[in-house]
This record gives C-alpha cells, sequence and structure tokens, in this order.
C-alpha cells in the first residue's frame, strides 16, 4: 500500500504583489524520487521553503497525519540547500567536525558530542566514500567533496526524507555524477524519500521515479515516460516544440 510521506493541498505563496506559487496540490508517496523541474523564477525553492516551513504560505502540508514540527522532531527531514557558499580556505574545522555538528542542534546543553556520535558520522561518511576526508580541513577540499560533507551532516541523524535544492549547479560534471549516483543509492538501497530540485529535466529522468514541472502551477506530475508523451507539456511547450526524453 502506498503511503504518503506528504501531502500538499491547495498550496500559494505570495512575497508581496507577487504570486510565486498558486494553488499546488501533490503528494510524495514514501520510498519516491521526486525530481523537481522548471523554468528560473517558477516557484521551485518557494516549494521547498514552504514545505519545510520556512515562508509563510496558505493552504495544508500534511507529513503523514502530522504536523511539520513534530515530523521534524523525530528527525525525519535532512536538507541541503540551494547557494551553498563555498567554505572559506581558513575556516577552522576539519570534515568530521562539519559532519557532526548536524547532531548539535538536536543536544540538551551541555552540548557535548560523544564517542557514539563520532561513530555514526564515521559510519554516514563511508557510506558517502569520504571516510578518507575525515581529518582534512574543509575549506581546503573541493567544491565536490564538501557538498558531500554537508550532505553528510545532513543525513546524520538517518532521516527518512532528503530535500535538495539545486545540490550540484557549482559541481563540475564529474562530481555531478558522483553526487546524483550515491543520492539514488540513499534511495534505492536505504529506501530514503528523496525530493530534489534541478534545472535539467533530461537527467532527471535517469534518477528519479516522479517528476514534477512547476511553473507557478504543477504543470505535469507523474513518471518520466509519461512527461515525455503528456498533453500538458505538449500544451505548456506548444506543439510545434518536441521535449528531448532520452535515459542516457
Ligand atoms: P526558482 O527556485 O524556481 O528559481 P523561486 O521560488 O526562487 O524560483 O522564486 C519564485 C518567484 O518568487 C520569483 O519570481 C522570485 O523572484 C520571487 N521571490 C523568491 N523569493 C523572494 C523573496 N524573498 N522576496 C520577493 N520575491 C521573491
Ligand atoms: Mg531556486
Amino acid at each position: 500500500m502506498p503511503v504518503e510521506i506528504i501531502q500538499i493541498k491547495n498550496l500559494s505563496v505570495k512575497y508581496g504583489e507577487i504570486e510565486a506559487l498558486s494553488d499546488v496540490s501533490f503528494d510524495i508517496i514514501s520510498g519516491d524520487y521526486v525530481g523537481i523541474v522548471g523554468p528560473n523564477g517558477s516557484g521551485k525553492s518557494t516549494l521547498i521553503k514552504s514545505i519545510l516551513g520556512l515562508i509563510p504560505f496558505e493552504g495544508k502540508i500534511i507529513f503523514q497525519g502530522e504536523t511539520l514540527s513534530d515530523f521534524i522532531l523525530k528527525n525525519n527531514i535532512g536538507y541541503l540547500p540551494q547557494k551553498m557558499s563555498f567554505i572559506d580556505q581558513r575556516f577552522p574545522a576539519t570534515a568530521m567536525e562539519i559532519v557532526v555538528s548536524g547532531l548539535y542542534c538536536r543536544k540538551k546543553f551541555p552540548k557535548r558530542v560523544t564517542k557514539n556520535d563520532y561513530k555514526t558520522a564515521g559510519e554516514i561518511m563511508e557510506t558517502l566514500g569520504i571516510s578518507g576526508l575525515a581529518d582534512r580541513s574543509i575549506g581546503k577540499l573541493s567544491g565536490g567533496q564538501q557538498q558531500r560533507i554537508l550532505l553528510a551532516r545532513a543525513l546524520i541523524h538517518s532521516p527518512r526524507l532528503l530535500i535538495l535544492d539545486e545540490p550540484t549547479v557549482a559541481l563540475d560534471p564529474q562530481s555531478r555524477d558522483t553526487f546524483a549516483s550515491i543520492i539514488k543509492k540513499l534511495n534505492s538501497e536505504h529506501g530514503v524519500t528523496i525530493l530534489l530540485v534541478s534545472h535539467d529535466s533530461g537527467s532527471m529522468g535517469k534518477y528519479a521515479s516522479k517528476l514534477l514541472y512547476l511553473d507557478r502551477k504543477v504543470v505535469f506530475y507523474g513518471t518520466f515516460d509519461n512527461f515525455c508523451r503528456s498533453d500538458e507539456m505538449t500544451k505548456y511547450f506548444g506543439a510545434d516544440q518536441h521535449i528531448i526524453c532520452h535515459r542516457h
């Protein structure tokens, strides 16, 4: 039986006069890998921020029958935001310290890091293939390596839902592929539900189980195969345009 991890009902968001999202409704099923695509300014980041409760919105967002705060308290969401400005070379922390810091906000005073915390961090770094970076200074790592460290930090609570907003824009093609296959593996082998914003709908077809095409409203929501031949997309782009769909 499919279980909805998130239900979004009639979500609308305004920034002053600008209506960034208008009457958006869709469900995310547990275990899905949902790729959110759409042009610049189409409300993708706004959708993510609404789900995370970072901005006010109209409508309803329900997390398996719970409110966001209850769902977050159970460590259910990991988040990697858009535009991670890469870390200054002199930033005085090792990769391991950054990963462990993902546990701080949930700790009660005094916030002590335990041996067990380091063990958990070590395990997640192992899963992401970055154990070798543990003692390196974070500012001296490459963009792709830093992004994997930040992913490990987001995953240290073993969240059931991982939300990523254009996580690979600043990376070179090879780091992008490595990162993409890590996310795919988290989904297929560890059962983490993925919600990932990308402006590359072509490559999303390779990884995502569902595609949401957003342009202030939901233009299309369904499988990649249906996306390629959908009436909604043909109407959206115009009948003389072809959507190029290939699975690399
Ligand atoms: P996307 O992530 O798809 O590029 P965004 O969700 O960032 O789109 O933005 C959607 C629309 O809302 C855009 O027109 C953008 O300019 C506007 N917008 C986003 N954030 C703000 C803000 N904090 N204040 C005013 N307008 C905003
Ligand atoms: Mg955005």
